[in-house]
């Protein structure tokens, strides 16, 4: 048996990995790399094996990063089932659609810009996938897969999901491969979420394994608890929003942008919160996002199932839905304090870099990362403390507040991570995945600081087992 990597090896994003167990050849996820310019480059690569020699594929979720390079994936020659949870399902035709339309909208605006001799810095010119080729990818996705029910993928392979507890819909997967009289137990995590957690349930423990292949997004870090978050962001809107200023909070549709909306309806409900402030959910896809999760109960946790039962979990007076492009223009007219949810959340794209020119400049603005920011992106730089940013080929000074509140994170911490490997028991090798060097280092440590073996594997590199 033997396991690739061609993505989220020694970084964050690309997702990919695949499963060769000699008879039968599965590809765990097929991600987009995103970040840097150098790093998007990856995905006009080759992706390290044959398309066409893969037998299935399965995804444990629907972030871009696990998702973003199946149609590529099915335009070069992959012709098998793709199996997913019904949510992910859903999700993952969402995000890729986004996906194709914002590669799309970046060609056509950089050709403008570029016909009127414009800088086209922090555009993508290059168009990788089209809505087209998304609906021919989607086309082969196999009936949904529920969780805690083995299905046969090939003789003598089966698959059963766990819950991850990271999005609606994500899985840690369990594949047990039977060989000459014995079955080996391979586990890939996919992105564990962090219990306590509003909206989805808590991560299930890593079933007893062979092998781990593990995400490490936060190791060597922790997180504030739910209670701290929630004070937190609490502090920084009603100081924002008492000062007359506008508070942005770049989300990924599917990465917080929910979580959030149901943090601000606690608040009111709460009275932690001021009364009469309009909050904006300034992205058609968020919208759409938020009627799959309402579609979606048997993902829920308990406590959302009990607010669901009289009243929607994602709703509260003064919240407004953009669709349209003149709707979002619209908010800059907005007078005094409102609060603007919109994409993407590395603000490497999408609408919120377009509110950017009015919140940061501006010292009674607020600037509030509630999620992952990967190296080499702008909200990684902001975060950092950089003093001006370039947007859309200007300079801007950073005036307003910048507050990072990673307690929103949907990835578990360092210790959030043992906990899940813990129920591994004694695994012979647990390969590192899906972090920058310093989490997966610092997790690697932890790991072999306790005997257990570890691999932190390079791009393409392959593991025997
Ligand atoms: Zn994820």
């Amino acid at each position: 048996m033997r396991i690739s990597f061609h993505g989220a090896a020694h970084g964050v994003t690309g997702s990919c990995h695949l499963l060769d167990t000699g008879s039968a050849r599965v590809l765990v996820d097929c991600g987009l790399f995103q970040g840097s310019r150098a790093l998007k480059e990856e995905n006009g690569e080759p992706f390290g094996f044959e398309p066409a020699s893969l037998d299935a594929v399965v995804l444990t979720h629907a972030h871009l990063d696990h998702v973003g390079r199946l149609p590529r994936l099915v335009k070069e020659g992959f012709k098998g089932p793709i199996y997913a949870t019904g949510a992910t399902q859903e999700l993952a035709k969402l995000v890729l659609l986004d996906s194709a339309r914002l590669q799309e909208e970046d060609a056509s605006r950089a050709q403008r810009r570029r016909s009127k001799g414009k800088t086209v810095e922090g555009l993508d010119e290059e168009v990788l996938i089209t809505e087209e080729d998304v609906a021919a990818a989607c086309a082969q996705f196999a009936a949904p897969v529920p969780y805690h029910t083995e299905l046969e993928l090939a003789p003598g392979l089966r698959l059963s999901l766990s819950d991850a507890g990271h999005i609606l819909g994500s899985c840690s997967l369990l594949f047990q491969i039977a060989k000459a009289g014995s079955t080996a137990r391979v586990v890939f995590s996919g992105d564990i979420g962090s219990p306590r957690h509003p909206v989805v349930r808590d991560p299930e423990p890593c079933p007893p394994a062979d092998l781990v292949v593990m995400e490490s997004t936060y190791g060597g870090r922790k997180h504030r608890s739910v209670v701290e978050t929630a004070v937190e962001f609490y502090q920084v809107l009603s100081e924002t929003l008492a000062g007359g200023g506008k508070v942005l909070v770049p989300t990924f549709a599917l990465e917080r942008a929910q979580e959030v909306l149901y943090g601000i309806r606690e608040g009111l409900e709460h009275h932690r919160l001021p009364k009469g402030f309009r909050t904006f959910l300034d992205s058609p896809m968020a919208v759409t996002a938020t009627e799959i999760f309402q579609r979606h109960r048997e993902c829920f946790d308990e406590q959302t199932l009990r607010v669901l039962a009289d009243r929607d979990p994602f709703l509260f007076e003064g919240l407004s839905f953009t669709r349209d492009r003149q709707a979002s223009k619209a908010i800059n007219e907005v007078q005094g304090g409102a609060v603007i949810l919109a994409g993407n959340g590395m603000l490497s794209g999408g609408r919120a870099r377009h509110h950017l020119e009015r919140i940061l400049p501006r010292p009674e603005c607020a600037l509030v990362f509630v999620g992952y920011a990967a190296n080499g992106t702008p909200a990684r730089r902001l975060i950092d403390g950089e003093k001006t940013l370039r947007v859309f080929g200007q300079e801007l000074p950073v005036n307003c507040r910048i507050a990072t509140i990673n307690g929103f994170s949907g990835h578990g911490d360092h210790d959030q991570l043992l906990q899940w490997h813990a129920g591994s028991g004694q695994p012979a090798l647990t390969a590192i995945v899906h972090g920058d060097p310093k989490a997966s280092q610092a997790l690697r440590q932890e790991l072999e600081g306790r005997g257990f073996k570890c691999a932190w594997p390079e791009l393409h590199e392959t593991i025997e087992f």
